[in-house]
């Protein structure tokens, strides 16, 4: 599998100055944020696309906005690759290193900065992680609505990184639409501030074009993002079906019936065994496939929805229906979804794919990767925001078997060319990283790609932001 992606030949000028880069950094940063010793590197040479790792030639860890700046300063004016790193939780290999690149990680910029509860705002720096935003305001009755099932671990500035989603963005919206504000670091070292606490701002919506640039258009150091009041109550329901076309073709009809709920997510019967074995959440284990869908608000309000819901999942010959019934089992079915991928990690090694799909195709969708997967003899368990049509296949294979990853990484690549055949994309959330960078022809033409990599030089003439991923890399020139 490793041989499979390549990366930039690292360039042998800058490796051949590693010494003086070293001595450079540790004059800008204090000695316990600047990393070079060979073994203190190898915690970052990957991220959680673990298939590919290279060891970086230093690991910057500013705390500061002017230590950001001024470590980009000095990488701009050599030439050195510079790659952006948060929690290193990527599942595209976003924050894998390079040989001959400065990693840039976040994780010393972990402050609070801003509560505003007139303005319904937090201002936080980069480092700070996803669910670290919502703990700091619940007491006070909001939280910060994007969600990734990795959000303990995963910071704002990764998120922004990949634009992320989570089981409750299906209402509220992903990254970019809970984000007002960026302080950036651009390539040069220079500071600008996108956006701000208001709603929109005047001119290019450059703040759009940051959130999911995957770390090539600048560093972000503070970000300004929504609070939203929780609502009054909340719910989630189980809903079984025999199969996964059922429950696929049942989230289809309520939203097609314009109703929308918090969360939808889907589990088929593997995930469904998966994650009943490690958390106990009490998931039917004689259906085919689970929806939780979780509703909100009074509870006449919920009450009206579930039935509307309840009464188009009969029409697919829904088995079950389990409404929770407490706080406690409320978090208990959240901890089994939110874990999946963990708890299937427990089985197998797995690759996620991460392809969104129109919601009419679910059904076909799911029919036709479990056809795929088949064919090269591997298994898969699906778990995914199904209320997105974004959708995660876990290919289960054997990491020690080079044949095996070979068969998961081509099963994994013939789904995500069916998601966009299937009028879909490559990534719902996960980003691009260098997991589907030469997967980026089959959704894009050429001219496309030459309009994305020209935004692209227009921050960084010189590539040197995360400069292997996104853009295949024989199509740089076209730029
Ligand atoms: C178990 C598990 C579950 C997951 N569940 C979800 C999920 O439900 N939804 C979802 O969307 N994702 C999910 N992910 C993927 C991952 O957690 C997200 O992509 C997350 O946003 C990455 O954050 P991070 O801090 O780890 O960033 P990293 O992995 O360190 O970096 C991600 C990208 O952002 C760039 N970047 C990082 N920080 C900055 C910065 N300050 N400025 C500019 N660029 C930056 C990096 O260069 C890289 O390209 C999951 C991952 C795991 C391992």
């Amino acid at each position: 599998m490793a041989e499979a992606i390549s990366f930039l030949e690292p360039r042998a000028d800058v490796l051949a100055r590693r010494s003086t880069i070293v001595a450079d950094l540790a004059d800008l940063l204090a000695p316990e944020c600047l990393i070079h010793e060979a073994r203190e590197l190898v915690p970052f040479e990957t991220d959680a696309f673990v298939s590919y790792r290279r060891v970086p030639l230093a690991v910057a860890l500013p705390r500061s906005t002017a230590e950001v700046a001024a470590v980009m300063k000095y990488c701009h004016r050599y030439g050195i690759p510079v790659v952006p790193r948060g929690a290193g939780t990527s599942l595209s290999g976003g924050a894998i290193p390079q040989e001959d690149a400065v990693v840039l990680g976040l994780s010393k910029m972990n402050r609070i900065l801003d509560i505003d509860y007139p303005n319904r705002t937090a201002t936080v720096q980069a480092g700070v992680t996803n669910l670290n935003v919502s703990e700091n305001v619940s007491a006070d009755g909001f939280f910060y609505a994007p969600d990734p099932s990795s959000q303990l671990a995963c910071t704002i500035g990764g998120n922004i990184g990949m634009n992320s989603g989570g089981a409750h963005c299906l209402k509220y919206g992903v990254t970019t639409n809970n984000l007002l504000g960026v302080k950036l670091v651009l390539t040069d070292g220079t500071i600008v501030d996108l956006g701000g606490k208001a709603l929109d701002a005047a001119g290019y919506d450059l703040l759009g074009l940051v959130c999911g640039s995957e770390g090539q258009l600048g560093i972000v150091t503070e970000a300004t993002v929504r609070l939203i009041a929780k609502p009054e109550g909340a719910r989630p329901v189980l809903f079984g079906f025999d199969t996964s076309e059922d429950a696929g073709a049942c989230v289809a009809d309520v939203i097609a019936a314009g109703i929308v709920p918090v969360a939808i997510e889907f589990m088929d019967k593997p995930a469904i065994e998966i994650c009943e074995a490690f958390a106990k959440a009490g998931y039917p284990l004689d259906v085919g496939a689970l929806l939780i869908v979780e509703v909100e608000g009074s509870e006449a309000e919920m009450d009206d929805m579930l039935a509307s819901i309840v009464t188009i999942a009969r029409t697919h010959g829904v088995k079950t229906v389990r409404e929770c019934q407490s706080a406690t089992e409320a978090a208990l079915i959240w901890k089994g979804r939110k874990s999946a991928f963990g708890a299937t990690g427990r089985i197998a090694d797995y690759i996620c794919m991460d392809g969104t799909v129109p919601l009419s195709q679910l059904s076909y969708v799911l029919k036709k990767t479990a056809e795929i997967v088949d064919g090269y003899g591997l298994r898969v368990a699906n778990v995914f925001h199904a209320g997105d049509g974004n959708m995660h296949p876990l290919i289960l294979f054997n990491a020690n078997d080079p044949e095996d990853a070979a068969k998961a990484e081509a099963a994994g690549n013939d789904i995500l060319r069916l998601c966009v055949d299937a009028g879909g994309c490559l990534t719902g959330e996960h980003g691009v990283g260098i997991e589907k960078r030469d997967l980026m022809r089959h959704q894009y033409a050429k001219v496309d790609l030459d309009q994305m990599m020209a935004v692209r030089s227009a921050f960084d003439p010189g590539w040197i932001l995360n400069p292997s991923k996104v853009f295949p890399l024989d199509g740089r020139s076209a730029a």
